[in-house]
């Protein structure tokens, strides 16, 4: 089996997951108990924040929360940092159902809302982004598109945006950069920074949210007051623990990782565009780990079953959206319907091999090569 949906999951470190075990067998006990186990747990619990947000590029005044995973982290960001006072509060057009789907909530409760348009390569529209900012309090802009791999200029919106309003707040969803691309909070100015374990090689159900000093967030979820009162709730101490070791050898490694994946994404794309015509929708600019194509005539649910078939798996968009027929991403993109409804995902890892992604490419060719001529 080729595995190509990475950007949906990933498949657990040996690392993260013997922690996982060792945790789980060993110190699982309540982070809250007064007694010294739990206090241990605590204990391990907060340096595994510390480190996150050191590999974040963070400083140690800075805060973390942990969630369970990044929907609940992009929840809480947006609902726990605006306020009612009728200013707007700005999503791009490429956001997450986490971030977008919150954001077409509030704007069905009254609140004042703005979406910012997309390139033709997938990033956000810098001028429509400075006419939109003006008179916002809150903006969540994504830092990979996880349907595309388009990088966004975070630290050129952060610039823009802090410019219109010193006291605006600035939330980016880093899931698909995290520990992929160079992601550093200091760099970046953002205020607020998702990020999410099982896209990582960690474990599923645990994320974070980071917090820059002096940000204050309403709590999301209230009971017993853990995680600062912001989100109550026994923490997933052994989950955390793992997310850390994840987290700790991707970002040790991005670099390294960052140039094998490009040399994935070239011999992919050079396969499946040898004596074949696909339309690539992701630029050079994107993110290696993400590859969104189509092939014209060729729906995207038949290009993903033909490779089923064949034991590659790839994605026809963002799992969390592949029941929808309309892309909103690649539609903002100016994407004709018919490419639309051909573009499929494929989103590589470091465990892909060059053998397995051009194994792949053939496969998705051959395949559709042979139902073409079937159409004719
Ligand atoms: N944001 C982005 C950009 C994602 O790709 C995903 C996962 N599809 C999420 C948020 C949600 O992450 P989780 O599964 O941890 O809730």
């Amino acid at each position: 089996m080729i595995f190509l949906d990475n950007a949906s999951t990933t498949k657990i470190y040996k690392e993260a997951l013997d922690e996982y075990v060792l945790q789980s067998e060993q110190n699982f006990y309540n982070a809250s108990a007064l007694y010294r186990n739990g206090s241990q747990v605590i204990k391990e619990v907060n340096k595994a924040r510390q480190n996150i947000i050191k590999l974040l590029g963070g400083s140690s005044f800075d805060n973390l929360v942990f969630t369970s995973g990044a929907t609940e982290a992009n929840n809480m960001a947006v609902n726990g940092a605006i306020r009612r006072d009728g200013t707007k509060l700005v999503f791009s057009m490429a956001e997450h159902p986490s971030i977008y789907n919150v954001a077409k909530n509030l704007e069905n409760a009254g609140y004042k809302v703005e979406y910012v348009n997309l390139t033709s390569d997938g990033e956000v529209d810098i001028e429509d982004f400075k006419a939109k900012i003006k008179g916002a309090s809150f903006v969540s802009i994504m830092h990979v598109c996880n349907e595309t791999g388009a990088i966004n200029d975070i630290k050129q919106l952060v610039r823009i945006a802090k410019a219109e309003n010193k006291d605006i707040i600035f939330h980016s969803d880093g899931v698909q950069a995290f520990g992929k691309v160079q992601v550093n909070m200091y760099d970046l100015g953002v205020d607020l920074y998702t990020i999410s374990a099982h896209k990582i090689h960690g474990p599923k159900g645990v994320g974070a949210l980071y917090i820059r000093k002096g940000i204050n967030l309403k709590a999301s979820v209230f009971g017993g007051g853990q995680e600062f009162g912001i989100r109550s709730g026994t923490e997933n101490t052994c989950g955390i623990l793992a997310f850390n070791v994840a987290a700790t050898k991707i970002v040790k490694n991005q670099k390294e990782n960052f140039e094998y994946v490009k040399g994935l994404k070239t011999a992919f794309i050079n396969e499946l565009t040898t004596d074949f015509n696909p339309v690539i929708n992701s630029t050079e600019s994107c993110s290696p780990y993400i590859v969104s194509f189509a092939v014209k005539k060729v729906k995207a649910e038949t290009i993903l079953h033909m490779a089923e078939s064949e034991s590659v798996l790839i994605s026809n968009g963002s799992a969390c959206s592949s029941k929808h027929t309309e892309n909103r991403i690649l539609s903002a993109m100016g994407i004709d319907k018919d490419t639309m409804l051909s573009s499929v995902r494929v989103s590589f890892s470091e465990f892909n091999t060059v053998e397995e992604v051009i194994q792949a490419a053939k496969v998705i060719k051959e395949t559709c090569i042979r139902y073409i001529k079937i159409l004719k």
